[in-house]
């Protein structure tokens, strides 16, 4: 009898043991599969949950308050509706700045008011400030930019000099980047033969930082999922719940199962950005609207048309509008347009946003620009807040604007930039704290120095190991470990069979819509393609060569019926304007 218990003890443990370590078709090892943001088991906990602060929406706003929020040790939950950055948050130039026509506008002022006008010196040195903490918290997605303003009339070099030689000066100790110097035509013409140099007088090359957004979102996503915040994706807020009047929680909705929960807090935070004024005004319809949107298209071509290492600034087009012309994954990023719009979810690109941005920007460059050069393009909604406490309200503020309601209680943080996502995290959650009758100077913002989940031992040179230790080509290294620093060996140990690329010259492999979907909560096609994959930020050929094969992978992995799986693809067809 005993011997026969020790034999089945000893079968079932070896059974477990092995189903520990077995591998799924694919090459990966189940026992991992249950860490990461897990979004299924983040539901489970709402029911019996009272979180001191809700967060509404998941962009560079939310994202850096629910960060700030749970390192600061309040039961922290963050709702969004679609996607982590789905919206205004990964259709950004990718730049940290501290806003160059800021300055100009500063020095203008000064010179024909002579005014100084100390918020918008503020607003400049604390955006250059956090550049320099973006960059060193995250230093595997952010990283310093050269950028050349190419000159063609002799009056404006001392101006640009002078101009970017102070900004250099506003950046301070904190701030400091590698400094900006003038370049002969000369110079220019042998450095960068991309650049049409007719009537070229020279240039100045300034820096400023440059980074991936969505990624930067996920990052984020993890780090705060670290610190115990509860994160959960395509969960939108349809209402809220009050007593006497108060904000106490909200309806959310579950998008992908149309089940409706509730969720209690203390406090709620709304960060939803451009979509700010709905959700206010669905907690107090008497309040007056406070966002106005401002679209932004931006192109991307092949890596050809921008400079070696560098950007280009060019700072007034025929309109007089500042465009960009930038090394990006890879390829070559320009933008942006800016148009007064009005605010819509996934709003559409026009073909004349397009042909306007290939038309400027032609004249910089010294080889054709047609559109058919054009790989993927995408717009994004900016918003532009006026300050419903300030005197003049029809004065757009320049910085985020934190208001309160001050007889439900929601508190809303919009505006800004993604340079700024940590200060208006912090601000926002000193407000959060007072709501809850803390004191935010005795228990301080601790995002300054928190580098972000898997940077702590980040190296550039770390692709090395990776290139031989996977035998990767160096490209796909490089990515990888840009893109999940400590995290990328996990990626590829987990799926040993799926190294390959997903697409001809793109550096994204088939092991990262795995890893997407069981470690960063990606449950659409467009989370995959768009923000965790950037295959579709980048190509939308390539986009449409994979999409079948993703959807199939999807459908496998998190069970879809034939019926979710094909409504799917049309969503992301529709999302990424791609011909049938
Ligand atoms: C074209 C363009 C270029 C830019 N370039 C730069 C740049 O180079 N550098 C820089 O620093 N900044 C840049 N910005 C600004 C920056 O991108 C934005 O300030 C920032 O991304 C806004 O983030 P957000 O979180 O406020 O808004 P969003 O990213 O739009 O996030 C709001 C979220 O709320 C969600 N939501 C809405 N309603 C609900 C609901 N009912 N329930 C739950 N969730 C909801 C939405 O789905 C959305 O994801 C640029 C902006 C634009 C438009």
């Amino acid at each position: 009898m005993t011997l026969k218990l020790v034999f089945a003890v000893a079968v079932f443990s070896l059974f477990s043991e092995a189903q520990s370590i077995c591998r799924d078709f694919y090459g990966a090892k189940r026992s991992s599969i249950e860490q990461g943001i897990v979004r299924e088991s983040h539901f489970k906990n709402l029911k019996n949950s009272e979180y001191d602060v809700l967060i509404i929406g998941g962009g560079s706003a939310g994202l850096g308050s629910a960060l700030d929020a749970s390192t600061r040790g309040l039961k922290t939950i963050l709702v969004e509706a679609d996607d982590f950055a789905s919206e205004t948050s990964s259709k950004s130039t990718k730049l940290l700045h501290g806003g160059v026509r800021y300055l100009e506008q500063l020095w203008n002022k000064l010179l024909t008011q002579r005014e100084w006008d100390q918020t918008l010196y503020n607003l400049i040195t604390d955006a250059l400030k956090e550049r320099k903490t973006v960059i060193k918290n995250s230093p595997n997605l952010a990283q310093p930019l050269a950028l050349l303003t190419p000159i063609y009339s002799w009056p404006e070099v001392p101006y640009y000099w002078a101009g970017l030689k102070i900004y250099d000066l506003f950046a301070g100790k904190k701030g400091k980047l590698p400094g900006s110097h003038f370049l002969s035509a000369q110079k220019i013409k042998q450095m960068y033969p991309q650049i049409n140099t007719t009537g070229l007088k020279g240039g100045v090359v300034y820096y400023d930082g440059q980074f991936n957004d969505a990624r930067l979102a996920i990052s984020l996503a993890h780090t705060a999922s670290s610190q115990g915040a509860t994160l959960l994706n395509h969960t939108r807020v349809v209402g809220f719940e009050k007593e006497n009047d108060k904000i106490v929680g909200a309806i959310v909705k579950d998008m992908l199962t149309g089940l409706t929960h509730t969720v209690r807090a203390k406090v709620v935070l709304n960060a939803t950005g451009p979509f700010a004024d709905k959700l206010r005004q669905l907690d107090d319809p008497s309040v007056p609207a406070m966002i106005s949107g401002a679209s932004g298209t931006h192109l991307v071509l092949d890596k050809q048309f921008s400079l070696p290492e560098a950007g280009m600034l060019i700072p007034k087009t025929s309109d007089g509008r500042v465009l960009f012309v930038l090394p990006w994954e890879g390829k070559t990023l320009i933008g942006t347009t800016d148009s007064k719009t009005d605010v819509v979810e996934k709003p559409k690109t026009t073909e004349d946003d397009i042909n306007y941005l290939i038309k400027e920007v032609a004249q910089y460059l010294s080889q054709p620009i047609s559109r058919a050069d054009v790989k993927s393009y995408w717009t994004g909604i900016r918003p532009l807040v006026s300050d419903p406490n300030a005197a003049d309200t029809a004065q757009l503020a320049r910085d985020h604007v934190i208001n309160r309601n001050e007889k439900t209680g929601l508190i809303t943080l919009s505006g800004g930039k993604w340079t700024t996502y940590r200060v208006m995290g912090e601000h926002a959650i000193d407000q959060v704290m007072v709501q809850l009758g803390r004191d935010p100077k005795k228990e301080t913002s601790k995002t300054e120095n928190l580098k972000l989940q898997g940077t702590k031992e980040w190296q550039f040179e770390n692709y090395k190991t990776l290139m031989e230790k996977y035998k990767l080509p160096e490209d796909v290294a490089i990515y990888l470990n840009r893109i999940y620093a400590g995290h990328a060996t996990k990626l590829l140990d987990l799926y040993p069979n799926l190294h390959q690329r997903m697409a001809i010259d793109l550096p994204f492999i088939w092991a990262e819509v795995y890893y997407a979907v069981h470690f960063e909560a990606a449950r659409s096609i467009t989370d995959v393609l768009a923000r965790r994959v950037r295959v579709a930020t980048l190509d939308k050929m390539a986009t449409n060569a994979i999409l079948e094969r993703v959807s199939q992978i999807m459908a496998t992995e998190l069970s879809w019926s034939e019926q979710i799986r094909v409504s799917n693809l049309e969503r992301a067809r529709i999302e990424f304007q791609l011909e049938k």
